[in-house]
């Protein structure tokens, strides 16, 4: 569904991404992992063309997205949620979603606002709620919540986990596994391996930009040198 090949991506002189492959395949749960500063933030605007790769491409459903317009990349039917929140605070629950409404597209659920409170019970009580008036977890959810009325394929989530308290991380897991229950397909970037562990199948470890393990979750939990020397800290 997603195959990034030979990416190399850069924030003026410095490299980032260093001849950076793999790919996503479709109904999949991938986890990008690395230390600080492996440059999982940089894949994830590189696949959005928020950070445009000098070399390499990155191909989704079998189209060439590099250089393309980020919302032009949305519309194909990917969807972000950078680690950021980005909400509008002013507006209520309801408005945010409406913000994020896109007509629906084939081969992808179509949300709808009943739809989403039913995934998101939290919201549903906050519905009348303006943003600012949110937890910073809810207002996570809502985040995701917004990027699920543009119908994505495929979400890419930069560390969903980080900055919330735990009770609301078992919340987040429920939530990705819902979401691959539904058909989508989820790229998430994490530094919290226990959490990654409890949603993803795959996994894609980077160092400096380049992709030094790809495989399944159970091939890394069976193999405690490579969780050491690419994860500890
Ligand atoms: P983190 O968990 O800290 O977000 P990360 O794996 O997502 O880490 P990136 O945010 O992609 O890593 O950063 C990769 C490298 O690029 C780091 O060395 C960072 O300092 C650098 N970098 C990130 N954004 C910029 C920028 N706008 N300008 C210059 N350098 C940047």
């Amino acid at each position: 569904m997603l195959e990034i090949k030979g990416v190399n991506s850069f924030y003026g002189k410095a490299h980032v991404l260093n001849d950076l492959s793999f790919g996503v395949e479709r109904g999949q749960v991938v986890a990008l992992l690395g230390r600080n500063g492996a440059g999982k933030t940089t894949t994830m605007k590189s696949v959005m063309q928020l950070v445009v790769p000098q070399t390499g491409s990155v191909t989704y459903q079998d189209q060439t997205i590099t250089r393309l317009q980020p919302h032009k990349v949305a519309k194909m039917g990917i969807g972000y949620v950078p680690e950021e929140r980005r909400i509008f605070t002013d507006l209520t629950v309801v408005e945010n979603l409406e913000v994020g409404r896109q007509p629906a597209r084939e081969g992808t659920v179509t949300w709808n606002e009943d739809m989403l409170f039913d995934m998101f019970p939290n919201l549903a009580e906050r519905r009348s709620n303006r943003g600012k008036e949110l937890s910073g977890g809810e207002q996570q959810m809502l985040t995701i919540a917004r990027t699920l009325m543009g119908n994505p394929s495929l979400i890419l989530l930069d560390e969903p986990s980080e900055g919330i308290a735990p009770v609301i991380v078992e919340e987040m897991a429920r939530v990705i596994l819902k979401l691959k229950d539904e058909g989508l397909t989820v790229l998430l970037s994490e530094q919290n391996l226990h959490f990654a562990q409890a949603v993803a199948d795959h996994v894609v470890i980077i160092e400096s930009g380049t992709a030094k393990y790809q495989g399944t979750m159970s091939e890394l939990q069976a193999n405690p040198d490579i969780r050491d020397t690419y994860l500890s800290v």
